[in-house]
């Protein structure tokens, strides 16, 4: 039976841990090969480099290429390192940080443009760098951008974060009507409660901040637990095949049902 990605070639943003490594892992499960691309070729949990462990455990082409999402040329060089590998087919916009977590009043002005430089403009650069190369393949194409349900919601002293992925989901959109005629799809995801560095390092910051994680208790999550990375994988996997050819524009929620319940 042949995988559902089978002979694509995915570059995946903040593939070396948590989102970015589960969405690489489900990708080379389905047969696509991955360059992973990353500002770290570790794990932040530990634990083997993404490329070495999908070619250990899957038959795929796996490579790291070093990637800061904040430059421009970084991403260019990141979409065509897929070159090797046939040509990109898929770009996953993943890497992101949770950035500072305090009221509004007391955000910084540098702090706020370093969460907007990683997590949206990021974005911006890695969809345009991957269309570009897209078109000239002449070949069809799909992006999938990480938001969050904070692109969803406001929550407590998370502006910058909340402002960041409601601009991924809205750019996602006017991209997707850009991009059609090409036969590049474009859609966004956002995760809820999902168990990464990034939600543990979230979690250790007690401090009487509220935050987008702690703020969620499973208990209150209908399906009752947190994600994995692997279920987020798994719906950018649908998303990236075909058996989403007609969707596009769209937003989805990976949250368990916390956000349009309760
Ligand atoms: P994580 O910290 O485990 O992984 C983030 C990865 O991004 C790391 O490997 C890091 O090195 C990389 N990265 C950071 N800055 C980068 C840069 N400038 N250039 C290239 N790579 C960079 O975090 P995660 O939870 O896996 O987060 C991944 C994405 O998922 C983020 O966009 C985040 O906002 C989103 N998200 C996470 C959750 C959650 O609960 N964990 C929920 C919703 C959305």
């Amino acid at each position: 039976m042949s995988a559902l990605l089978d002979g694509q070639t995915a570059v995946i943003t903040g593939a070396a841990s948590g989102n970015g490594r589960g969405i690489a892992r489900r990708f080379a499960e389905e047969g696509a090969d991955v360059v992973a691309a990353d500002i770290q070729e570790e794990d932040r949990l530990g634990g083997q480099p993404t490329h070495e462990l999908l070619e250990a455990e899957t038959d795929v082409r796996a490579k790291y290429v070093e990637c800061d999402v904040t430059d421009r040329e970084s991403l260019e060089s990141a979409v065509g390192a897929a070159e090797e590998f046939g040509g990109i087919d898929v770009m996953v916009n993943n890497a992101g940080i949770i950035g500072p977590q305090k009221p509004l009043t007391e955000v910084g002005y540098e702090e706020y443009r370093g969460l907007m430089e990683i997590n949206l403009d990021g974005v911006y650069f890695g969809t345009q760098a991957a269309a570009a190369a897209m078109i000239e393949q002449e070949d069809d194409g799909s992006i999938v951008n990480m938001a969050s349900a904070a692109g969803f919601e406001g929550y407590p002293n998370l502006t910058p974060y909340s402002t960041a992925k409601g601009g991924v989901r809205l750019f996602s959109y006017a991209a997707a009507a850009d991009l059609g005629q090409h036969g590049v799809r474009v859609n966004s995801i956002h995760p809820g409660q999902i168990e990464t560095a990034m939600s543990s390092e979230d979690m250790a910051s007690d401090g009487s901040e509220p935050s987008e994680q702690s703020d969620q208790s499973s208990s209150g999550i209908p399906l009752g637990r947190p994600g994995s990375p692997e279920e987020v994988g798994d719906v950018v996997v649908f998303l990236a095949s075909d058996l989403a050819s007609y969707v596009t524009g769209e937003s989805i929620l990976i949250d368990g049902g916390l956000t349009n319940t309760g």
